[in-house]
This record gives C-alpha cells, sequence and structure tokens, in this order.
C-alpha cells in the first residue's frame, strides 16, 4: 500500500540531504552526490552523462525503475533556480533508502524514472538564468542553439516519455489571485498549439496536477496557483505537449521566514512522489474532487517586501495617506518600488502606519568617536536622527543596521519618490515610533 502522507514526510526526513540547505545548489553538489556509489546504487539505478553544457561540465542522467511507462524529469535549466535540484536529489536518495519496500517496488515495476538533477551546469555555477551563450535554454526549443537545449530536445526523441516534469522556480512577488499571499507552488500543464487545445495527453498532465493536489490538499490548501497557459513554441515544455508528451511544469515558489525555499522543496518531493504513483497505476484519471480549471492564478508582481499602509504626510500643499512599497534589489539594497493606493499589493512584511505620520528626519554630526550599538542607534533615532554627517569614521558599528551617509543618495530631496532608497522615520503624537533605514524597518517599542 502506498503510504499516507504522515509516514512519507517521515521517510522524507531521512532522505532529505541536509547539506542542501542553503540558498544555491551548484554543479559540485550534484557531481558529488551523484559519484558517490552509495548514493547511486548501481545494483537498482544507472547513471549516464547525456551530454555536456556550453563549457563542457557534464549533464547527468539517473535512471531509476524497470517499467514500460517512462517519465522525464528536468531541474535547473535556469541556473538561478536551484529548489527542486535539491527536491530530485532527496527523491534519488529516497529510493536508494526505500528500495526494499515492497510498495515501491511496484511502482518501480511499472515505470522507469529519467532524472537530470541540472540541465544548466554553466548557469548554475555562475548563478545565472541563462546558459554561457547568454542565452535562455527555455527559448531555445525551436531553434536548438544550446548544446543544453539539444541534450533535452534528444531526451524527447529517445526516451519518448509518457509524461515529463519541468522544474523550476518562480519570483516571491507572485501572488495568488484574489489574495494577497504568496504562491508556495505554481503549476501549468502547458499548450502544444496556439489555440491551446487539450488533447488526450495535456488532459492527462492536467488530471495528474489535480490528483497530486488532491492528495496533498491539506498541506497545499491555497497555496498553489496555475499559470496562464499562452503557448510559446520556444519553451521546452510546449514542444514537449507538441509532441505528445503530457507535460507538467511546477514552479517552486516562496513563503514567510522560508529563504531557502525548504517548504518548496519538500513539496515538490510530495507532489512529484505522488505522481510518479498515479502515473504508474494510472490513477490519475480517476480524481474527482479537484479540478485544474478552479485553480487560482498566479499574480505577478503581486508582492513586495515591505509595505507601509497608510502613512499620513503633511506637506505645505496638503495632507494626504499613502502606502508605500519597498523590494529589496541586489547587493541588498532596497528602494521604494510603488507608491499611492496599494489595496492589491500584498507583501512579506507590513507596517500598518494609518496613526503614523511622516517626518523626513534629520542628520546627526559625528564629530567624536561613537559605539554605535543598537540601544545608541534607538536613542538616536528617538531624538529625530537617521542620517549621519562629518567623521563616519568615528563610529563604530555594532549593529547590522545600514548607516545612512550625507551627502548620499539618500538625502531627501524635498520629498520621497519611486526607485529611491527609504530613509525616514515615522510619528505618533510627536514621538518617533517606528524608522526606515535604507528600506530596514525599524519599529521603536
Ligand atoms: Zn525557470
Amino acid at each position: 500500500m502506498f503510504p499516507e502522507n504522515n509516514v512519507l514526510e517521515q521517510l522524507y526526513s531521512s532522505a532529505r540531504i541536509a547539506q542542501l540547505d542553503k540558498p544555491h545548489v551548484f554543479p559540485q553538489d550534484v557531481l558529488e552526490h551523484l559519484a558517490d556509489p552509495f548514493f547511486v546504487d548501481t545494483d537498482f539505478m544507472s547513471k549516464q552523462v547525456v551530454g555536456h553544457s556550453y563549457l563542457g561540465q557534464p549533464i547527468q542522467m539517473v535512471t531509476v525503475g524497470k517499467g514500460n511507462i517512462a517519465i522525464l524529469f528536468w531541474s535547473q535549466m535556469h541556473g538561478d533556480e536551484p529548489t527542486a535540484t535539491a527536491a530530485l536529489l532527496d527523491l534519488i536518495q529516497f529510493f536508494q533508502q526505500n528500495k526494499i519496500r515492497p510498495w515501491l517496488n511496484e511502482i518501480l515495476d511499472k515505470v522507469t524514472l529519467h532524472i537530470v538533477p541540472m540541465l544548466n551546469p554553466d548557469g548554475a555555477q555562475q548563478q545565472t538564468r541563462e546558459n554561457a551563450q547568454g542565452i535562455d535554454i527555455n527559448r531555445d526549443a525551436a531553434a536548438l542553439q544550446t548544446p543544453e537545449g539539444k541534450v533535452l530536445k534528444s531526451l524527447f526523441d529517445n526516451i519518448k516519455p509518457l509524461f515529463a516534469f519541468n522544474l523550476h522556480d518562480q519570483s516571491k512577488y507572485y501572488r495568488i489571485e484574489d489574495t494577497l499571499k504568496p504562491v508556495e507552488m505554481a503549476f501549468l500543464a502547458p499548450a502544444g498549439d496556439a489555440q491551446e487545445s487539450i488533447p488526450e495527453h495535456r488532459c492527462n498532465a492536467m488530471k495528474l496536477i489535480a490528483a497530486m493536489l488532491s492528495d496533498m490538499s491539506d498541506e497545499l490548501f491555497a497555496k498553489v496557483a496555475k499559470y496562464q497557459d499562452s503557448y510559446s513554441p520556444r519553451a521546452f515544455g510546449d514542444l514537449a505537449c507538441s509532441q505528445g508528451i503530457a507535460c507538467v511544469l511546477i514552479e517552486s515558489g516562496a513563503t514567510f521566514n522560508d529563504s531557502n525555499r525548504q517548504n518548496a522543496r519538500r513539496l515538490n518531493f510530495l507532489c512529484l512522489l505522488h505522481s510518479i504513483h498515479h502515473i504508474a497505476e494510472q490513477s490519475y484519471n480517476k480524481v474527482l474532487d479537484f479540478d485544474y480549471n478552479s485553480l487560482p492564478f498566479n499574480i505577478e508582481n503581486g508582492l513586495s517586501d515591505l509595505i507601509i499602509r497608510g502613512l499620513n504626510v503633511d506637506t505645505v500643499n496638503a495632507s494626504f495617506s499613502v502606502d508605500v512599497a519597498i523590494k529589496q534589489q541586489h547587493q541588498k539594497l532596497a528602494l521604494i518600488s510603488e507608491l499611492g493606493d496599494l489595496q492589491q499589493l500584498g507583501a512579506y512584511e507590513v507596517l500598518n502606519a494609518h496613526n503614523f505620520s511622516y517626518a523626513p528626519g534629520n542628520t546627526f554630526e559625528v564629530n567624536q568617536p561613537i559605539d554605535l550599538n543598537k540601544d545608541k542607534y534607538i536613542s538616536l533615532l528617538r531624538n529625530g536622527f537617521c542620517r549621519f554627517s562629518g567623521d563616519i569614521s568615528l563610529i563604530n558599528q555594532l549593529t547590522d543596521w545600514p548607516i545612512i551617509k550625507v551627502p548620499g543618495e539618500s538625502e531627501p530631496a524635498g520629498f520621497w519618490r519611486k526607485n529611491m532608497p527609504p530613509t525616514w522615520l515615522m510619528l505618533f503624537n510627536d514621538q518617533v515610533k517606528a524608522a526606515l533605514l535604507e528600506g530596514k524597518l525599524i519599529v521603536l517599542e
């Protein structure tokens, strides 16, 4: 009997590779695991190099099972999207640890799994979406100018999988339609033609998505969304569908307090295992209580990192209230991304500022050594200072809070604007209650 979810969770905890709980997965991580004979147990699995990247790194595939139904999985075709790579390596470890279990053998008698846990090692090495030619492999399905794209196309042609899983990460700023919540997992059964028709194999991909979501409904309720299915002949999922393969796109998303996306990694593992089970049993046809088409859509740019809601501003011209959204950019810089009525925008952190009023804050002139620990910084903020001038080298920085130096980019240019780093104070009854230091929110008790 296929185990219940609580048992699968326990088996997952033993199979999960702890060292992969980190922000990025590199080619070396994959190489190291696949080179380990205990990890890829050759009586039970095989591995092969199916091609090489533009810079000559091997692209490896692990094959497990001896059934007639072929299933292909690939991850990290976008080099900066590593979550599913960790999940696929967990899955391989899981097969190895559970190979004596009858229910797993029953499945692996029916299916053969072809697992490519990193299609774009050059992009993974450089932490870029594209390969080393600078080409997005998922826009190369028609032109086939990348060695990695050619490898994937050859796997479609040689393996002729019944199902294929195209595994990605999506931006943390997607929200679920009609909510302000992040999308933890997004799905798509891509179209194979411009009419977006639903031949039997595409319908099977939709049913399979419904089946896995139905198995995990307690866990995934209100956390998942689906992509719009506009046909893109340059994308590999669409190519797969046009070749008669039932293709499932899974996008790992973000959630609160999970910067390494370990929750999405675990959900990938569980979704893939349930899918493999359904394909082996052909039971995806029997799911009645869940409909792919009823999934909410994945809404792009629906979230930001921080929103300050309803901040009151008094100027010589008028008094008004405004919502301000702030997004982290590269290198820890945070900028104002939107201003105005942001009811439709959610955030990972929200400050309700309806009782607060904006104050630009003053500049503290440094002319003697200062040990700037949190207490000292808070007392400066309470006294209305949020920037520094003078001899900044005299500051002994004892917190990780930003030190904003003037003259500098954060100097208030009369008022704030989109794409500026936000630094100001927020007052209640003329007392400083909160501060923004280049986008970092400090709430004073
Ligand atoms: Zn991607």
